[in-house]
């Protein structure tokens, strides 16, 4: 939904209320601000997208403890690559990003997107990647400076599987 400022006297009406000036809304506006907290993210979301999702994306690395070195330009150009921003807005088959190799991270190389259904699907695939030495393969990125990656992987035939 478009944002939408109240104009003229209804914007003063709304001021004079400390309101926040966004159309509907009557929630407090942030002080020294025009608009409340809520809409003051919505504006940046709608004026910046790729700096927002940039931000997201960032945040939930974090919160994930992944390794997180891309740049905004790299995002940016990968948003254009993909369609990422666009697709993201769509109600259906709303898509993700996703690690290529999860270990790695969120670094150059190693990003991709996919519908949110795939995304979990891909879990499995993954597991088999990696415990499996007829499929696995070393990564096509320089992963030597990258902490606590394994040099190489080891893997027991007897090993149990955890599910
Ligand atoms: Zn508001």
């Amino acid at each position: 939904m478009p944002i939408v400022l109240v104009e003229g006297k209804y914007a003063e009406r709304k001021q004079a209320k400390k309101q926040c000036l966004v159309t509907g809304c009557t929630t407090p506006a942030r002080k020294g601000k025009r608009v409340c907290c809520k809409h003051e993210h919505e504006i940046r979301k709608e004026k910046k997208p790729y700096l927002y999702w940039y931000g997201v994306l960032r945040r939930n690395a974090k919160r994930r403890k992944k390794v997180f070195t891309i740049t905004l330009e790299y995002f940016t150009q990968f948003c254009n690559e993909t369609g990422y921003i666009d697709k993201k807005g769509r109600k259906s088959g709303s898509m993700t990003i996703d690690r290529v190799i999860d270990e790695l991270g969120y670094i150059e190389g190693n990003l991709q997107i996919l519908e949110v259904g795939e995304n979990s699907r891909k879990q499995y695939t993954d597991y088999w990647k990696h415990h499996s030495d007829q499929t696995w393969t070393e990564p096509a990125i320089d992963t030597s400076d990258i902490d606590g990656w394994p040099k190489k992987v080891v893997i027991d035939p007897d090993e149990e599987v955890p599910f």
